[in-house]
């Protein structure tokens, strides 16, 4: 009986293997194929821009005071109706993250008061360089929308006076 166990298991172990030979497989061909990540996935960063195309960051440093990871930064200059890059007075003329530190715990996102920073899908980052891996405003920016103008924009004197927009119902 002892001599027939090893037989016994390796008929085991290869009824396994034929088994799973016609099940379907769980592993994806990363990169050609990716898995779709889940709703709440935190990934990189977004800056969004209004449907006109204007920029939703004022440049306020909120996300940047509320990062426990010291990794935005924040620089911000005035708009005027010929050079307009958000509605209000101030836009963000730099904005960096250093997404070697980010932790990716979206206390950036809560803390922003017009929604300008969400985060995305995108968790696709390497670097070969710490400098490559601060991300400036024109990577983390949002494209313009369809029908949308890019900034700065001129615009219409006493039109954009509001920095924050009302907001009925924000988003969580
Ligand atoms: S996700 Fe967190 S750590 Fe990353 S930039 Fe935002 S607040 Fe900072
Ligand atoms: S992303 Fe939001 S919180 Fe950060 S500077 Fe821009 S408007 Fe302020």
């Amino acid at each position: 009986m002892r001599v027939l166990e090893p037989l016994i298991e390796l008929a085991r172990g290869l009824w396994t293997t034929l088994r799973m030979m016609f099940e379907k497989p769980v592993t994806v061909q990363y990169p050609e194929q990716k898995k779709p990540v889940m709703p709440r996935f935190r990934g990189r960063h977004i800056l969004h821009r209004y449907e006109n195309g204007l920029e939703k960051c004022i440049g306020c440093s909120l996300c940047a005071a509320a990062c426990p990871a010291d990794a935005i930064f924040v620089e911000s200059s005035e708009n005027t109706d010929e050079k307009r890059f958000s509605p209000g007075e101030r836009y963000a003329s730099t904005y960096e993250i250093n997404m070697l530190r980010c932790i990716y715990c979206g206390f950036c996102e809560d803390a922003c008061p017009t929604e300008a920073i969400t985060l995305g899908d995108q968790y696709e980052l390497s670097f070969t360089d710490r400098r490559q891996a601060i991300y400036p405003k024109e990577m983390l920016i949002e494209p313009v929308p369809t029908g949308g103008q890019p900034t700065p924009q001129k615009t219409e004197p006493g039109v954009y006076t509001r920095s924050v927009p009302e907001m009925k119902d924000p988003k969580d």
